[in-house]
């Protein structure tokens, strides 16, 4: 990974900024997660462009590994995978709305619900195209955004299995601290699972057993194995990130406990030089002359900015990037399209040296995860930031057909 990756993949015209997305690491991560989940089925959750990596690559590559369903949080994703000829099932991580659910049949997408009105629609949907939808009932079990409360689940559910166009396919609900430490967390997601079982139950008595029942994202298949059920929804694990900084520990011990290695980084993110220039100690590069050089330096120019997924904080919040194989500063605030960077007394920068982001350079590393303890936020958000200017270069074979 420290060789500069063939730019030759970009036009010549091009900027000189890319990101590259190791298929090969995608799958190694799918199986990786397949085979901590076991006997659970896989979801590999490719929303958001499949966290801004490219959602029908990844997807196949997931698939490859050992991935045997897709989540999406919209219509359109799912549309998208479908468009990209991928036939297995895809999961709409929330209840559609009612107008699109004819769109929702006829890419043989698995809508959730938890609504009758919901339950209409895509039953009305199914009836007029002469076809059976799968769809999954949400509970909520106290992360409060979407999902039918516990009181109303079991109606939610009698409606299904009256609608002759519509399958009973799973129940699942969703958890909002499972990357917490905390006791208080524990007993919260404890709660969720005893409440989950509950609703299970209560289901087979009323005779409408749910054929599935999931909960887990990445977070709770690694912390709570009792979490695993039928199926996981993996997304920030199969881009490689243990969830949170708190549970590299708990996932390196649950990876141990199933015999399966470590996980790989997906994505690097990367640039070339376009600038070069000596600077007299004291100058203050960029917007807002926030901060005077410390010493006469050679700043470099980096054509990548706000616009493309370097937050303007991460100058003041101590951002660094690789370039010459060591970590440097920034020199002044992030602008839109470009950002400076504080290359010191070294003399040897110069005009198309390359700049990784996120990514190794001669044995030095800046991960994703650093990024979002730098920014004080999760890796999902950095990846999701990476702009549609930076184009995702394909490595690593497969995912292509
Ligand atoms: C996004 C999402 C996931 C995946 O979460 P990760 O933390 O990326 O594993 C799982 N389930 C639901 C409902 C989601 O919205």
């Amino acid at each position: 990974m420290s060789d500069p990756p063939r730019t030759g993949a970009l036009p010549a015209s091009a900027r000189p900024v890319w990101a590259e997305v190791d298929l090969s690491a995608l799958r190694h991560n799918a199986s990786v997660l397949a085979r901590l989940a076991s006997p659970a089925a896989l979801c590999a959750v490719v929303k958001a462009d499949g966290y801004g990596h490219g959602a029908a690559p990844v997807a196949r590559a997931a698939l490859e590994g050992g991935a045997t369903w897709l989540a999406v949080a919209t219509v359109d994703e799912g549309v998208e995978l479908r468009d990209a000829g991928i036939t297995a099932p895809v999961l709409l991580l929330s209840e559609p709305p009612l107008p699109a659910m004819p769109e929702v049949v006829a890419h043989r997408l698995t809508p959730t619900v938890y609504t009758k009105s919901g339950v209409r629609a895509v039953s009305d949907a199914s009836a007029a195209s002469g076809v059976v939808t799968d769809v999954h009932v949400k509970a909520n079990t106290g992360m409060h955004r979407v999902g039918a409360d516990g009181a109303d689940v079991l109606g939610v559910v009698s409606a299904v299995a009256s609608s002759p166009g519509l399958r009973f396919g799973a129940l699942w609900t969703h958890f909002p601290v499972a990357d917490g430490v905390s006791e208080d967390d524990r007993l919260f997601t404890e709660g969720q699972l005893a409440q989950l079982a509950g609703l299970r139950v209560a289901l087979e008595a009323a005779g409408m057993p749910p054929p599935m029942v999931h909960a887990a994202n990445s977070a709770a298949t690694g912390a709570y194995p009792g979490s695993r059920l039928d199926m996981v929804r993996c997304g920030i694990a199969l881009y490689g990130v243990v969830p949170a900084p708190a549970m590299r520990s708990v996932w390196a011990r649950a990876l141990d406990e199933a015999g399966a290695p470590a996980l790989r980084p997906v994505l690097s993110w990367h640039a070339r030089v376009t600038l070069v220039r000596l600077l007299d100690e004291a100058e203050r590069p960029s917007y807002g002359r926030l901060a005077p050089l410390p010493a006469r330096s050679w700043v470099a120019t980096v054509p990548l900015g706000y616009a493309d997924g370097v937050p303007r904080r991460y100058f003041s919040a101590g951002g660094t990037v690789l370039l010459g194989g060591t970590r440097r500063p920034l020199a002044g605030m992030v602008t839109m399209d470009q950002i400076v960077v504080d290359c010191g007394v070294d003399e040897g920068v110069s005009v198309g040296d390359h700049v990784v982001l996120i990514g190794e350079q001669d044995g030095a590393s800046l991960t994703t995860e650093e990024w979002a303890e730098t920014l004080g936020t999760i890796a999902h958000e950095v990846f999701c930031a990476i702009g549609r200017r930076v184009p995702r270069v394909i490595v690593g074979g497969g995912g292509n057909r």
